[in-house]
């Protein structure tokens, strides 16, 4: 793995008012102006990095969000976008040219599930989802869809039933992540509620893949995730998931290229982990 393919996570903002027990972000950072975030996505690219994802908080809770990414895309980066959903229908034409990859959490089907792994204000989160996979197909859409799944308490003896449920929608997705719930940030507060042992999780999702093999289903473990993936907070720290907190590794505005360079790459662990978590974008690359 090198710059060209870290996929480093831009978090533009760290607001969201959804109110999730499961949310890792660090709320309170204030947001960037829109002329330094479009001057350090420049930064990125100078300094090598050719895959962003924009991620929160609640990145479309940004007015300005998809201009950030329509700037990402003409310098020629991959673009992936994290985002509950809410707005991806109303802004499909102005994404489906300059957006490579949309992630979409689903962590169950009813209401019930929706509110105790999240919130009540996400309890329709399934129908979020099922409108986005039944407009889809009729919508010359171009942008690669994968869902992800947080697997707690709440939500672990029902994986088959989401997985039957999206697998009946019109729109076949490319990838959908499982990943063991993380107490981290925010959700730290809730583990004694959402935590599950590592030998059931990894149990439960072999055998998910081996009942759906023609499903794009792929997981990964708290310790799997663990400095896997490198973010940038609205602030423009570097931050490493590290054990139950953030490591800091740098800043992307006020340190030296050399410097991020190598705190970043540099470490091999750091780098061997990436390279595990993101497999699934290697098939569908972007290409400039
Ligand atoms: S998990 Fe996502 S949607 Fe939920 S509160 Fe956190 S940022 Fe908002």
């Amino acid at each position: 793995m090198d710059m060209s393919n870290l996929l480093l996570d831009f978090r533009i903002t760290s607001h969201c008012n959804l109110g999730c027990d499961l949310c890792f972000r660090n709320p309170g950072i204030k947001d960037s102006t829109l002329i330094n975030a479009l001057n350090i996505i420049e930064r990125m690219y100078n300094i090598g990095f050719r895959r962003i994802g924009f991620t929160g908080g609640e990145p479309t809770s940004r007015a300005d969000y998809i201009h950030l990414i329509e700037y990402a895309k003409q310098m020629g980066f991959m673009t992936y976008l994290s985002t509950v959903g809410h707005r991806f229908i109303m802004d499909h034409e102005r994404l489906n040219s300059v957006l490579d990859w949309v992630g979409l959490p689903i962590d169950g089907i009813d209401k019930r599930v929706n509110t105790d792994i999240r919130s009540d204000k996400m309890s329709n989160q399934h129908r979020v989802i099922k409108s986005i996979l039944t407009w889809l197909p009729n919508n010359n859409n171009h942008i690669n869809i994968k869902l992800t799944t947080v697997v707690s308490k709440s939500n672990i003896n029902m994986l088959n039933d989401i997985v039957n449920w999206v697998e009946a929608l019109p729109y076949k997705i490319q990838a959908w992540r499982f990943y063991q719930f993380c107490p981290l940030g925010v959700g730290k507060e809730r583990r004694d509620k959402l935590e599950i042992n590592t030998d059931l999780f990894s149990y439960k999702m072999n055998m998910l893949k081996l009942q759906y093999p023609f499903m794009p289903i792929s997981w990964a473990t708290f310790e799997e995730r663990d400095k896997a993936n490198v973010v940038m907070e609205p602030n423009f720290d570097i931050i490493i998931p590290d054990g139950e907190n953030y490591t800091l590794l740098g800043n992307m505005l006020t340190d030296s290229p050399d410097k991020i360079i190598s705190a970043i790459f540099g470490n091999s662990e750091i780098m061997r982990k990436c390279e595990n978590n993101r497999f699934w974008l290697e098939d569908r690359e972007f290409k400039a």
